[in-house]
């Protein structure tokens, strides 16, 4: 048997990170102390929050429970589009970073494009760029860019995102795009890596009910969401699953010791329904998903 090991995975500009991490959206403040405290004890090293879950103090707080060196958790957030622009995208490392309780963040994405006010997103962008010449941040980039936002990124600025989290599973791949960022040296972060969002949005076909994931999941006496990990990790993604349960977090942790075969591999890929669970990016506007993010 192999051992449970975690694999590393190292970004464009060479900074290291942990390709399996704890993702705390919809976990509410009370349960996430608990979930990063017990996802750090089962050997996570990587914990993606975002300023717009509400919940950044207490992962801040579960990781300090968990006695763990700071440099030892690779922390990675993102800023909400209410605080777009130059400046506000400046404040809002430090509400995200007071919140956290650090001086330095890992990763530091823009949550969203905001097509329709593309200017505040580049100014954004720009703000993250000057956190990572200042050292503030260890590595930059992006959530939910489509291939358009990306091509206008790269033509505008100067650093290359390291990351673009994206929605994927295996009924929502986008190999389009992540064709784009192999070619760009840009990482793919899948969020709902689980499939997640093809559950709690009370959708009718779930991915954890799939019989063909969980014929594989047999074969190797592992679950359906320990396959779709595993499939993310053998096609270089890197992914986040969430939960708030001790039992499932060290579940998904456990991905290191078997290997999917070739057909397995493409059997999966043939999953693809191309119809996405989460919003359209596009349809995320100031007017329909503004909120505030609190002082820290
Ligand atoms: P996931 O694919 O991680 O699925 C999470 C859901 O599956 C929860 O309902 C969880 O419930 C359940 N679950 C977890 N583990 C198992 C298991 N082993 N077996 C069965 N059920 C399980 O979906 P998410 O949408 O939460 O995505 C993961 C992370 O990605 C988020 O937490 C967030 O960090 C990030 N994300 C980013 C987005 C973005 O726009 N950038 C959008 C959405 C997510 P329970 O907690 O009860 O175990």
């Amino acid at each position: 048997m192999v051992k449970n090991e975690q694999v590393y995975t190292t970004l464009n500009n060479g900074v290291q990170m942990p390709a399996l991490g704890l993702g705390v959206f919809q976990s509410s403040p009370e349960q996430t102390v608990g979930a990063v405290e017990s996802a750090i004890a089962q050997g996570y090293r990587l914990i993606d929050t975002a300023a717009s879950y509400f919940n950044e103090r207490q992962v801040g707080e579960g990781m300090r429970r968990s006695g763990i060196a700071r440099a030892d958790v690779f922390l990675e957030t993102k800023i909400w589009i209410n605080d777009y622009g130059y400046h506000a995208a400046l404040h809002a490392f430090d509400k995200s970073a007071g919140k956290l309780g650090v001086d330095r963040l890992d990763l530091l994405l823009l949550h969203q494009p905001l097509p329709n006010r593309f200017d505040l997103a580049l100014d954004a962008y720009r703000a993250l760029e000057k956190l990572l010449a200042d050292g503030k941040v260890r590595a930059i980039g992006v959530s939910n860019f489509m291939p358009e936002h990306l091509q206008r990124l790269l033509a505008e600025t100067s650093v290359v995102p390291a990351v673009n989290q994206i929605e994927v599973h295996p009924f929502f791949q986008q190999t389009a795009l992540q064709r784009l960022h192999a070619e760009r040296g840009i990482l793919t972060q899948a969020w709902s890596p689980i499939g997640g969002i093809t559950s709690y949005r009370g959708g009718e076909k779930r991915t954890f009910d799939d019989p063909i994931l969980m014929e594989i999941a047999r074969q190797h006496g592992k679950s359906a969401a320990q396959v779709m990990l595993r499939w993310h990790l053998q096609e270089g993604r890197s992914a986040i699953p969430k939960s708030t349960k001790p039992a499932r977090i060290a579940e998904n942790f456990e991905v290191f010791d078997f290997e999917l075969s070739g057909d397995q591999i493409a059997a999966i890929d043939a999953l693809d329904t191309r119809v996405r669970g989460g919003p359209d990016p596009a349809s995320i506007t100031l007017e329909t998903y503004g909120k505030e993010i609190p002082e820290a």
